[in-house]
């Protein structure tokens, strides 16, 4: 069991080093594949890179978004891909429940908010 300050702390530790890691990594390699292969590996750095970072950011929020349907309640997570391509507000999706198959503005639930 987790209390709301433990688990706040230690989200935002994780989160506080991913960033740190990922920007080192990016910086790194920009003035590698830029001083190497200029322009074509900046232009390669810009694609993996910068797409790479977004594919974990988006990963990273679907592992930790819940969504909760507005017809039958039921509480479901989705696929990076899925977060990815489906049309989004800052707090819902469109999405088809996976139990009663309606396609709503399926509202996010704070994953937090469940440990409690
Ligand atoms: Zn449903």
């Amino acid at each position: 069991m987790y209390s709301q300050t433990e688990d706040t702390k230690a989200n935002w530790t994780n989160v506080t080093v991913r960033i740190l890691l990922v920007t080192t990594t990016l910086a790194i390699s920009a003035y590698l594949m830029a001083l190497i292969f200029w322009p074509i590996g900046f232009i390669a750095w810009l694609i993996i890179g910068v797409g790479g970072m977004l594919f974990f950011i988006v990963r990273q929020h679907a592992r930790n978004s819940v969504y909760r349907c507005v017809e039958c309640s039921n509480e479901f997570n989705i696929s990076a891909l899925a977060d990815f391509f489906s049309p989004h507000t800052p707090n819902s999706k469109y999405l088809k429940c996976p139990k009663c198959y309606k396609q709503r503005w399926q509202p996010e639930i704070n994953d937090t908010q469940q440990k409690v």
